[in-house]
């Protein structure tokens, strides 16, 4: 039944029929907005490349929390910096850090809001690295489980409803689940960056962050964007270890990793639309190439249709207005 007889364009003829036959549609549930908790008091810190981002500091978070709940979005995801950092990343794993001391006040006041943490050692190492470093200047794989699972567990015992392991290093979701269970935290969930490549995408998180490396770089643990098998047999011992959720960072320049993820694997599929990709949103939009709110929906559209279940996303505020 070629053309004449069939005409794709009929049911593109008005916008009543193309929100028919739609097939991916948006929603405030399928978002994680991220924040930067900063030590100290009374900052609010703009991130230079990421208009929109800021630093805060505990005190601070009140208002931007609230806006977020106020608009539906159902989850935040914390990174910390630390007042101080040295090479075994202390503050991470102290029950009064910047992410603890952020989950205790946002589960006290919003009880409802699910509260995702970022854990890594990269914001509070001196050195910048997601792991310990050893002497000849390596990342120590083992050595690092046990710092993680310690962080991971600080988180729990805060109130953290999910742990984020962000890390790559092999064995570290198996580790921190075990950890959890023998600690009594058998119902907090482990959302793991599955497969995280060594992306240049990162650049702005960074600066937002405070976390870039000092030396070197990560390719030694995160994965080559040139492969895609490899982040199936990643996600593959992931959830053999545990994994509840299951990530794919970054997502626009992989959404075809996106698709190969959702085709084999049944769990719920996260993907991170990461700092970069923000940012050249906005830096094109503030020039005048793009237009912003359109970009922002196309490119979250897409992540959507890719297979992602969930959204780690800097526009969550700004999707979810135009969705309300
Ligand atoms: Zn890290």
């Amino acid at each position: 039944m070629a053309f004449p007889i069939t005409r794709m364009r009929r049911l593109r003829k008005n916008e009543a029929l193309r929100r028919m036959v739609r097939e991916t549609s948006l929603s405030v549930d399928d978002f994680i907005y991220p924040l930067f908790v900063v030590y100290g008091e009374n900052k609010k810190i703009p991130v230079t490349s990421m208009p929109g981002v800021y630093q805060l500091s505990c005190d601070m978070l009140e208002s931007e929390i609230q806006e977020t709940v106020d608009l539906g979005i159902p989850a935040v995801l914390l990174f910390g910096i630390p007042e101080n950092k040295d090479a075994v990343a202390s503050s991470a794993y102290d029950d009064n850090g910047v992410v603890q001391q952020a989950v205790r006040l946002i589960k006290d006041r919003w009880p409802e809001l699910l509260v995702i943490t970022d854990v890594c050692l990269c914001e509070y190492t001196d050195h910048g690295h997601c792991g310990v470093v050893t002497g000849t200047g390596t990342i120590d794989n083992d050595a690092t489980l046990e710092l993680l699972a310690q962080e991971a567990l600080s988180h729990a015992k805060a109130g953290a409803d999910i742990v984020a392991p962000s890390d790559m290093m092999d064995g570290r979701i198996g580790y921190i689940r075990e950890a959890l269970d023998a600690s009594g935290f058998a119902d907090t969930a482990v959302m793991a960056y599955a497969a995280k490549y060594a992306s240049g995408f990162y650049g702005p998180f960074r600066e937002a962050a405070e976390s870039a490396p000092q030396f070197g770089d990560r390719k030694t643990y995160q994965m080559d964007p040139a492969n895609s098998r490899e982040a199936l047999r990643e996600i593959e011992l992931d959830i053999a270890e545990g994994a509840d959720i299951i990530m794919v960072k970054p997502a626009l320049a992989y959404l075809d990793v996106i698709a190969r993820v959702r085709e084999r694997f049944n769990h719920p599929l996260a993907a991170y639309n990461v700092s970069g990709e923000y940012a050249m949103v906005k830096a094109a939009a503030a020039n005048g190439w793009l237009d912003e709110e359109r970009i922002m929906m196309e490119v979250l559209t897409a992540i959507k249709r890719a297979g992602a279940d969930i959204i780690i996303t800097y526009f969550a505020r700004e999707a979810a207005r135009l969705l309300g």
